[in-house]
């Protein structure tokens, strides 16, 4: 079959890669529908970590294909989604709603599904079946909910995002803008969206921000601080991973506030003094997506959000390298990539 290949940083090609197959017997084996490119592959493809020769790709929607003999909820036909941690959703981790920490968990990105077939393993745990076959203009959506819309919602939880609340948002990547929308859904009365890029500021909007700095850093909290009477607001999200991006949060947060960080964090060191003195709360990492699939399935399956609006580039998968260098020069938010 067809499937990325990391061979460098800036080398990314499709090669023919060896067909899956069912290792355990709680795997399950999915065609994908769609496959998509996210913003953290971009780290190896900058040198930002090390990779050689590394399958890609942690994000994916599809039909299932075949089941081990231990799944019992998953049937061959199903169309699915899952998040890229795989998680039994049964150990004691899991059922505290982290099952990004599962205590069997497997990372999809190892496994690598910018490609025409994978294996999921833990199907009954990882994957949630659609209430049947979606519509083709529902795939980017439900392709969003696999990581980016699940990151931004958990982001958005984690910064405590709700009625009355002032909510800012670091980042106007996919994880960001679907914060915005995340934070829009939980009642957040207010959304600040730092963005300095007409295109992304015009989807913030879309999406419920409802004021847009442009400035960054102390600059950009010192905006967030006269938009709300002196005091920051009372929630912030984080969707960067840079130690300026995670010092703007934190300042932009009110005391008593809550900050949820998602951005994949690179080299950010927080002064234990300035977080000693900031008296904020602070909760992020990998999101536990899996714990809101069923939600966000259904919101969009009912049509009530629209994420699959993020991405601003579709190309099929023989393409991905374009697709790559397009998000790296920022001439595209987010690539889906046909199968
Ligand atoms: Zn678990």
């Amino acid at each position: 079959m067809r499937g990325v290949v990391m061979y460098a940083p800036g080398d990314v090609r499709v090669d023919d890669r060896p067909e899956p197959a069912i290792l355990e017997p709680t795997d399950a084996i999915i065609r994908l529908s769609a496959t998509c490119i996210c913003g953290s592959d971009l780290w190896p493809y900058r040198g930002a970590e090390p990779v050689d020769h590394q399958v890609m790709g942690h994000e994916y929607v599809g039909v299932v294909e075949e089941v081990g003999p231990q799944v019992r909820n998953i049937k061959v036909g199903d169309f699915v989604v899952g998040s890229f941690w795989a998680s039994d959703n049964t150990c004691e981790i899991c059922r505290a709603g982290y099952q990004a920490y599962c205590v069997h968990r497997v990372l999809m990105g190892t496994i690598g599904t910018q490609s025409e077939r994978a294996r999921v393993p833990l199907a009954d745990g990882t994957l949630v079946a659609t209430p049947g076959m979606p519509d083709p203009d529902l795939i980017p959506s439900l392709m969003a909910a696999s990581d980016v819309l699940g990151t931004g919602w958990f982001a958005a939880v984690a910064a405590q995002a709700g009625p009355g609340k002032t909510v800012a948002v670091v980042g106007d990547g996919a994880v960001g803008l679907l914060g915005i929308l995340a934070a829009k859904q939980l009642g957040a009365e207010r959304i600040i969206a730092f963005s300095r890029h007409a295109d992304r500021q015009a989807l913030a909007k879309e999406f419920g921000a409802t004021d847009i700095v442009e400035e960054r850093g102390d600059h950009g909290v010192a905006r967030v601080k006269d938009l709300t009477g002196g005091l920051g607001a009372h929630s912030v999200i984080e969707a960067v991973g840079t130690q300026e991006a995670m010092m703007q949060a934190i300042r932009s947060t009110r005391p008593g506030g809550h900050v949820g960080f998602v951005g994949v964090s690179h080299d950010v060191a927080i002064p234990g003094d300035e977080l000693f003195m900031a008296g904020v709360h602070i909760h992020g990492g990998p999101a536990p997506v899996r714990q809101y699939l069923p939600e966000l399935v259904q919101l969009i399956w009912d049509r009530k959000i629209d994420p699959g609006k993020v991405f601003d580039l579709v190309l099929p998968l023989d393409r991905a390298a374009e697709g790559y260098r397009a998000m790296d020069q920022r001439t595209a938010t987010k690539v889906l990539l046909t199968v």
